[in-house]
This record gives C-alpha cells, structure tokens and sequence, in this order.
C-alpha cells in the first residue's frame, strides 16, 4: 500500500473513530477482541454463573441472552464454533411454510402444536433479521404452479401464512406480502424454469457460522467468554449431587482443567443424550438425530435473488433451491442416523436424489448438471423425540427445555430461526436455578457489527473508494462483518504482505485470515475454510487450491513447531479429502 493511501485510510478510520465516540460508543471502531488463550486464561480463574456446553446457535444463542443479563459465562465447544449443524442449515429464517400447509391437513394429529411452531417461527423470523441486518436479507421464494387450482392453493396458503406474521408481528423487520408471478418474470429468474406462472412468498436468508460467530464476538464484547476445542468430558458434583462445574479437556493444548459454574447449559444439539446420561444414566434418550444433504451448483441454474420451493418431489418431498454467496444450493434430504457422527458424508442416494429432482424440475442436461456440482455437505438435526412417535415426520420440531435434578439444563431440538427465544428461555430456567432475578431486556439485542442502522449502499461506496476495492469485494466485507469490516480491512492495509490474494476468485486475502486467527478463535484450516470463510460450502476445488497456504499462514502465526505442523498437516488434510467427489 502506498503513502499517501495509507494516510487517507488512517485518517478516515480516526474521523471515523472520532464520530463513532461522539455518538458514544468508544470500543466502536478497533473492537477490543480477546484471543482464544485469554479466554482460556479467564476461564481458570473465573467462576461462572452458566457454562455452555456446545458453541452452536444455540449455545450462541444462550450465550448472548446471559450477556444480556448481566450473568456471566462461558461457551464450550469440542470442535470448532458452528462445526455442527449451525453452519450446514438451508440458511433459511423462515416460520416453515410447510407446517403451514400441514395444520390444513384433515389427518394432520398435532394442529396447535404445528400453529404454535409456525407463529413462534414467524415472530423470531422478523427479529433475526432485525438483529443483524448485514448478515441476512429479504428472500422472495417462487412456489412453480401447474395448474390453476395449484395457483389458488399456494396463493391462499401464502396469503394466510402471511396474514399469522401480521397478527404476531413484533415490530423489526417487516415482509411484504406474496403475490403471483407469469411466466416472463420467472425466466428472467430462472432461465430453465418450465412452469408458466407460480407464487411469490418471503422468508429470510442468512450467513449460519458467520451468524454464529457475530453472536459470539457481541457476547465476548458483553464480557463473556468462549473457546473452542475444549471438549466438556465430565461433570462435577457437590455432596448433595447438584453440578458445580466441568472437566474439561483443551484439544489445542491436549491440557485437563475444571472450570466451575453455579449450573451447566446443555447445548450440544445432536449429542445432547451424551451430557443428559453423563449426568444421569439412567434418564431415557430424547434426540432423534436427522441428517439432511445439500448440493452447491453455479448461479446460472438459479437466480441471484429468488429462491425457488419444490413442494412435492416425484416422492413428495419438499425441495428448496436458494440463491447464497453468488451461487445455488439445494436441499434438503432426512436420513434417520442411529449413531450420529460430528461429519456424516451425503450418501450416494441422497446425492442421486436432490440432483434427479433438480434435472426433473428444470429443462436442463443431467450430466453437465452432475459435472457443475461445486460442493456437497450434510448436518445433523437435533430434534426431540416424544416417546409415541413412529417415524421421524412425526418426531416434534419444537424444542423442549429439561432440567435435571442435579441442575443439567438441556435445551434440545428448535431450529436456526428461533435462537433467540431458545437462549432466552434457557436463561429463564436459569435464573430460576440459580434464583437470579434479572429480567430479559426490552430492546431487541443488536449484534457487534449492526451497532447502528447503516445505509448498506453508502457504507460500500465509501469502502471501495478508502480501499480500492471492486464492489463485489466491499459488499463481501460488509456482509460479513458489518461495521467490524473496517478492522478487517484496517488489518489487510496494514502491510503489503496481507494484501496478497487467496484465490482469483474470492475476496480472502491474508490479512483477513490474519484477522479470523487473531480475533475469531480459528486454529485449524478447517475453521478457515469452512466457517470463518464459507469456500468448502461453495467451491470444494477452491480449498484445494487455498489449502497450503493458509496453513502457511495459521503455521506462523500460531508457531506451530514441525512435530506439531506434521500431525496437523495430515489428520486435517484427510478430514479434507473426504470431501472429494
Ligand atoms: C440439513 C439441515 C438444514 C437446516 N436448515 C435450517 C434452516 O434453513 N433454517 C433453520 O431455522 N434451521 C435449519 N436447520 C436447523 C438448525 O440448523 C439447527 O436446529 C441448529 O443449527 C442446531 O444448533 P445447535 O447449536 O443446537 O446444534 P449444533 O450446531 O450441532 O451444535 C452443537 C455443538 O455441540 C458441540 N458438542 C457436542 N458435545 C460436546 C461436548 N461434550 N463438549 C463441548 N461441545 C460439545 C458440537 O461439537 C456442536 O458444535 C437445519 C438443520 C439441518 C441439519
């Protein structure tokens, strides 16, 4: 970078600073971030009033809503943050519209409790995108229609699922209303679309482990802690057998430690049994664990801005197509897993099932198709088991939340869209434990990043033009990191070097993974490629291309020693080639 940038970039991020404290908010623009070693140096010396087992959104979620309440505590997590089934959801914030369509069905058997998810849904749908609005956005949704009578009855349907948002709506965010599309406006979407006209309904869309990871930044900001890698292996108990803490086991330091806690949050999703009979082997298991697949295709099979909802497949499942990150994904399948793993692969059927239903639905060749799958990835759905279900169409979509008698609060199943009330609700049974009388807040929490309601479009002009950068890499940066952008960019200016390029076709430079090291906890390629990053959801060529370098990167950065570096370099370069198609 040369001199006379250098100072224009500093002094705009002093102006900048100087506006931002006068609005008073001094931690604004170098967000004081801690790494995950003083983090870990808290925990030792800290005794919490919740530890979170599970760094997914929903241990985000809890996290944020003790932050809120002045309560203080840590998030566990044995893998990496959202490594579970928070960074391979739909990326949909939706109140379900398949639900929807079911309470209208004459041998639907749990109506209310259908109604109760969808309203609940539809509430916490507006919230979510009220939170954070560089990490999500409107997402209008084409429902194809063959006929007349399919037209009225997605209308109408739509229309109704619409008018439940009204009725509950919570202030925030506001959805327009669904309307019916022809033929011409479709093939301006989806140039190999055959249906002649369908509808048009709203949802949300996302960015899940960024999602996760902004939860976690605002919580840490709010003086709570959190490391990953740090599997909770065992529970501590006093003599009346109520938890006072956790063992714990640090997998980047391969060092044990307690850390003690006045109650312990069970949110490890898929393998919440696994801390329900550590604490009482006794208790009956409640998780069903569903893995669902997708498929990454390039953007010219689908739109840039609609989403497209197949409600019956040839076997009549749903199928949902949606614009993310410049490209299309699919989904979603459900396979019953009996022992789930932290990384089940998508199996030969599903993979054969989502691209049959794509190359039946749109005028499109098979095999060029089959070629143009740039990704594949499945993630395990927690749900919760209720013991006369027979199958898991009727396993619940709600989440439940148990407390044990030695004080284990599990909360299980729910999904993406309603963290929010998830980690509130779980800090009302909190409280109730530890006899806390804080009240939740009024305000809707905002996170790190949207600490102010910036006008999207400026706030790129101005980065392209203090950077230098094309708009697609500036809008790439705000959508990531909203107002947090500058510090990521403040670090990639900061030396020639972290200007230099990852890959010609995305915006990751140096200087960013610096930044995901340094201040976002990653400490494994993986957690670069995958989360911090979404490259090996979007192109799994690129992280083969990408692979060496950033682990260049993370090996001096971290000061990996050679011993450590040849472990690494081939337990992580396996879990890699797994994904090979
Ligand atoms: C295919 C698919 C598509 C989906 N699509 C959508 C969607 O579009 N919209 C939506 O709203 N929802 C969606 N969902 C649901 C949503 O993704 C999940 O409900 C949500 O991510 C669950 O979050 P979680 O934190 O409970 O679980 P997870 O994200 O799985 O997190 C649990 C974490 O606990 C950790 N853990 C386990 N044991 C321990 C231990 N002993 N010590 C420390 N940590 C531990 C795990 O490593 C894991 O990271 C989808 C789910 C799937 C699978």
């Amino acid at each position: 970078m040369n001199k006379v940038a250098f100072v224009t970039v500093a002094s705009f991020l002093t102006q900048r600073k100087i506006q931002l404290q006068s609005a008073g908010d001094s931690q604004h623009i170098y967000y004081k971030l801690k790494s995950r070693e003083e983090h870990l140096a808290d925990a030792l010396q800290n005794e919490y009033d919740v530890i979170i087992v599970g760094g997914g959104a929903t241990g985000a979620g809890v996290s944020l809503a003790c932050a809120n309440r002045g309560l203080k505590s840590i998030v566990l997590e044995s893998k990496d943050y959202a490594s579970g089934a928070s960074s391979k959801s739909t990326k949909l914030v939706h109140g379900g519209v398949r639900y929807m369509q079911q309470i209208f069905q004459l041998s639907e058997k749990n109506r209310m409790e259908k109604w109760e998810l969808v309203a609940e849904s539809l509430r916490e749908r507006s919230n979510f995108l009220s939170m954070c609005s560089y990490l999500t956005q409107d997402f209008p949704t084409l429902i194809p229609c063959t006929n007349l009578f399919d037209l009225g009855y997605y209308y109408f349907g739509s229309l109704i699922y619409h008018c439940v948002y009204l009725y509950y709506q919570t202030g925030g965010h506001t959805f327009k209303p669904p309307r019916i599309v022809g033929k011409e406006e479709i093939q301006q979407h989806f140039k190999y679309a055959k249906c002649n006209y369908g509808v048009i309904y709203y949802d949300g869309q996302f960015n899940d482990a960024r999602m996760v990871q902004e939860l976690l930044v605002t919580s840490s900001l709010k003086g709570q802690n959190m490391a990953n890698y740090v599997e909770v292996k065992g529970l501590l108990k006093n003599e009346q057998n109520k938890i006072v803490g956790v063992q714990a086991f640090d997998k980047i330091g391969q060092k044990q430690f307690q850390i003690k806690g006045k109650c312990v949050v069970n949110a490890t999703g898929g393998w919440a049994d696994n801390l329900r009979l550590m604490d009482d082997p006794t208790v009956s298991k409640r998780i069903v664990s569903v893995a669902g697949s997708h498929l990454t295709m390039p953007q010219k099979y689908g739109s840039r801005h609609w989403g497209y909802l197949i409600p019956k497949t040839n076997d009549g499942r749903v199928l949902y197509m949606v614009p993310w990150q410049g490209n299309m994904i699919m989904g979603t399948t459900e396979r019953k897993l009996e022992n789930p793993t932290h990384d089940p692969t998508v199996s030969h059927e599903e993979y054969m099932w989502l691209l049959k239903s794509f190359c039946d639905e749109f005028a499109v060749d098979a095999s060029e198709a089959a070629r143009d799958v740039k990704s594949k990835w499945c993630g395990v759905r927690p749900l919760v088991y209720s013991s006369n279900a027979l199958s898991t169409k009727e396993v619940s979509r709600t989440h439940e939340i148990e407390v044990s008698k030695s004080g284990l609060i599990s909360v299980m199943g729910g999904k993406w869209t309603i963290f929010r009330l998830m980690g509130e609700q779980t800090v009302d049974k909190v409280q109730e434990l530890i006899g806390n009388k804080q009240k939740r807040i009024e305000n809707l929490p905002k996170l790190v990043g949207d600490w102010t309601q910036f006008d999207h479009r400026k706030e790129i002009q101005i980065m392209m033009k203090m950077f230098d950068l094309p708009q697609s890499y500036a809008a790439y940066f705000l959508t990531t990191y909203g107002d947090r952008a500058y510090d990521v960019l403040k670090l990639i200016y900061e030396n020639p070097e972290n200007k230099e390029s990852l890959h010609p076709q995305f915006p990751h430079t140096v200087g960013e993974i610096l930044y995901q090291i340094r201040y976002e906890q990653a400490r494994k390629p993986e957690d670069i490629l995958f989360r911090r990053t979404r490259l090996g959801f979007l192109d799994q060529n690129a992280i083969f291309t990408v692979y060496e370098k950033v682990f260049q990167i993370m090996a001096k950065e971290l000061k990996w020693s050679d011993k450590f570096q040849q472990q690494f370099l081939k337990e992580n370069f396996e879990y890699i080639r797994k994904l090979e198609f």
